[in-house]
């Protein structure tokens, strides 16, 4: 809406043809102007922005009844009441932003924004613009948060370039399957393997849909989740156990063990070793499985081949059992289910990683736009803020 101090620029057509709609042919024939419009432009000097035309007629002398036409303006979108160069800044404002955010400071209502991104390439489908996908890969997101209403992400992830290729309501495997299936053939062939987390309908999904000989891959990422669950719960048992068993004082030497148990042993300061050590000469149980923990970690950073793997991890496995552990019983579980495509990745390392620099990317854009559950809405924000800079900021 127009207030003090907003720039009002009026435009006067001069061009000298339109388009019949009837015909499709150049008219010339000057029928009158149209009603004015007001139109929303690229903000000057930090005022907004109107501009306002009256639109010309023409007249098509060879069509029946001789209708007239409205010319179009190729800047802006027939019926919109903002510019597409306006409507391209609005977009470029909402890139690692909220449309709350964008709203307050281009005062615009925030069903301006969504239909903004909703008309845009951001609001296409992903499936229409793609043509060649590389690894397909299958994840798993909650909306909200300790929920467990999962979404799933599906990407492509070819020479560096991890890109969105569809967010499904849920993990069941006919969705999955449903939306495999609308993959054209030409691009279902440029489908080298699947990269999934290890879940049993991804994997039927994937075969049903893209033959049986295709290669399921389970990302380090999605195993390294698994195991390193299973660490975190004994120690969770454990310092709960502690903090009944030592004095006051005894315990808060433990202080900071949750980070010192969870870093990178590599990186691990004097103090946090200090901390390690400490809780492990209270609790062996906890050191063992601290160990296996980063041992199948090691694992993964071994030049080994798929043969080599399977045998690794079967002695882990003993390892564990010997040991008396029961923490790594439900990963141990999942181990054996997909040994198989969680021994791929030893084929094709190149896969590691991709899945998740979008989920991290995708954590952020939940907790920037908490309102998010609408699924149409979510895919539209990943794709503009993963795309967006590429794609509005060149020119
Ligand atoms: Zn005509």
């Amino acid at each position: 809406m127009i207030t003090k101090g907003d720039y009002i620029i009026q435009l006067r057509s001069t061009k000298k043809s339109g388009i019949c709609r009837k015909c499709g042919k150049v008219i010339r024939h000057f029928k009158g102007y149209d009603e004015w419009i007001t139109i929303r432009h690229l903000p000057i000097l930090g005022r907004e922005v109107y501009l306002k035309i009256r639109p010309r007629r023409y007249q098509c002398l060879e069509c029946d009844n001789e209708p007239t036409t409205t010319e179009r303006l190729s800047w802006r979108d027939s019926g919109k009441n903002y510019t597409k160069a306006y409507r391209d800044h609005v977009l470029r404002c909402l890139i690692n932003s909220s449309v709350e955010d964008v709203c307050l400071k281009e005062n615009l209502g925030e069903k301006h924004v969504e239909a903004m991104l909703s008309e845009s390439y951001f609001g296409q489908n992903p499936l229409d613009h793609i043509s060649y996908i590389g690894t397909l890969g299958l994840d798993e997101i909650a909306l909200k948060k300790g929920h467990r209403d999962f979404v799933v992400i599906v990407s492509s992830r070819f020479e560096g370039r991890t890109q969105l290729l569809g967010v499904l309501p849920d993990r069941k495997k006919e969705t999955v399957l449903e939306f495999l299936k609308l993959i054209p053939d030409t691009v279902k062939n440029t489908i080298n393997d699947v990269a999934t987390d290890m879940y049993e309908g991804y994997l039927n999904a994937a075969k049903e849909a893209l033959g049986e000989s295709v290669e399921v891959v389970v990302d380090r990422f999605h195993v390294a989740q698994s195991y390193r669950k299973g660490a975190d719960s004994i120690r969770k048992k454990e310092q709960k156990r502690l903090k009944k068993e030592l004095s006051e004082n005894d315990y808060k030497e433990l202080k900071g063990l949750l980070w010192a148990f969870r870093k990178n042993p590599n990186k691990l300061t004097e103090t946090e070793n200090d901390i390690l050590e400490t809780a492990f000469g209270y609790s062996p149980d906890l050191k063992k499985a601290y160990e296996l923990r980063n041992a199948m970690t090691d694992i993964f950073e071994e030049d080994y081949t798929k043969q080599d793997d399977i045998a690794a991890f079967k002695k882990w496995e003993k390892k564990v059992i010997k040991n008396g552990l029961d923490c790594y019983d439900s990963f141990i579980k999942t181990l054996n289910s997909f040994q198989s495509q969680i021994a791929n990745y030893f084929n094709n390392r190149s896969n590691s990683g991709f899945v998740e620099g979008l989920n991290n990317k995708i954590k952020v854009i939940k907790r920037r736009c908490y309102g998010i559950f609408n699924i149409k809405h979510l895919r539209q924000r990943i794709l503009l803020d993963t795309l967006g800079s590429e794609l509005l900021f060149t020119k």
